[in-house]
């Protein structure tokens, strides 16, 4: 393994869903259509429906094509971004880059799905073996109570995206809803869901909840539980709950030697506990990680936040200094 630090790939990480995933940035922190209250990003700076070469696609792709040639492949490459991927008009083209060049490696596109109503958007998406869009909700009083979606974004139209780009997908399609008590747990927003649900015909549906701080300190998460009772509700053939932890994929060939960079890496995209830490980068020694911690803290670049009594490690964002006036 050639160790180098990539401004825009992270990981790879042993993700639940899709074992050792390298990810790929295409968004920065914040460039997003939304602004979930749970966003565990934080909140959205830029709340815009453009597309732009946020992030630039040559910058990428050299930086992609140096870790696949040095590094054992990953299981996925994951689109994704710390924000919304497909913000970024280029997206289409680093698909394209990677299954061009490197056809063995499987492509995973994580999206909020607000751009799917656009037909470019759905055609870039096409040849992506796996697509991630979310869902939180029907109604448009809970849409925008949950996810706070720009001004122009129409939950009816979002809804319609998801419908036109599941007709023309051949891949997976895992439609994501992360739910949050008193906010999309009532049962006729589950109802409304799940009959959107039966027209959008996705591969699976994952149900997910708050497991790490999102933006409002008084976030309630669902209990495993009440997923079960929401799963029963919704009643589609392939439901999944996402567990907080689940077994981690062991991949030997891929392990990595968990670093100070690495964590930060990671605490910079999301607060993680140490359970996360260990899981993603597949690190047994959990000494070794409290080290690395206890390092980062002291230096100021990570604090620990404790929520509903679980301890989180989050990034300290550095305040840029102001210059001096003359
Ligand atoms: S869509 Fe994703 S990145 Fe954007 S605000 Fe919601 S959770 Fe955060």
């Amino acid at each position: 393994m050639l160790k180098r630090n990539y401004k825009y790939l992270f990981g790879p990480v042993n993700s639940r869903r899709l074992g050792v995933s390298l990810g790929v940035d295409l968004a920065p922190r914040k460039v997003c259509s939304l602004d979930c209250v749970y966003c565990e990003v934080g909140a959205t700076t830029v709340l815009t429906m453009e597309r732009k070469e946020y992030v630039k696609y040559d910058k990428v792709v050299e930086e992609l094509h140096h870790y696949l040639e040095n590094n054992p492949m990953p299981d996925f490459v994951t689109i994704t971004g710390s924000g919304e991927p497909t913000l970024n008009s280029r997206f289409g083209d680093v698909i394209l880059f990677l299954k061009t060049n490197y056809p063995l490696v499987k492509i995973a596109v994580l999206t909020n799905g607000t751009t799917l109503n656009n037909p470019e958007v759905r055609r870039e998406l096409l040849p992506a073996d796996m697509v991630m869009p979310s869902l939180d909700a029907v109604s448009k009083e809970v849409f925008e109570k949950i996810d706070k979606p720009e001004s122009s974004i129409n939950i009816d139209e979002y809804i319609s995206g998801l419908i036109h780009f599941s007709q023309e997908y051949k891949g997976e399609l895992n439609l994501e809803i992360l739910f949050l008590k008193g906010y999309n747990d009532h049962e006729s927003e589950l109802k409304l869901l799940r009959d959107i649900i039966l027209k959008i015909k996705p591969t699976r549906v994952q149900l997910n909840t708050l497991d790490r701080p999102g933006v409002l300190a008084d976030l309630k998460p669902l209990t495993y539980n009440e997923l079960e009772v929401v799963a029963k509700i919704i009643d589609y053939p392939n439901i999944d709950i996402i567990a907080r932890r689940s077994e981690a994929k062991q991949s030997s060939e891929s392990k990595v030697t968990i670093s100070e960079s690495m964590v930060l890496e990671l605490l910079k995209r999301r607060p993680c506990t140490l359970f996360d830490i260990a899981e993603v980068t597949i690190e047994s020694d959990f000494e070794k990680i409290n080290e690395i911690l206890e390092v980062l803290i002291q230096k100021g670049r990570v604090e620990e936040v404790v929520e509903n009594g679980v301890r989180f490690y989050k990034f300290i964002i550095q305040q840029k200094k102001k210059e001096p006036k003359n």
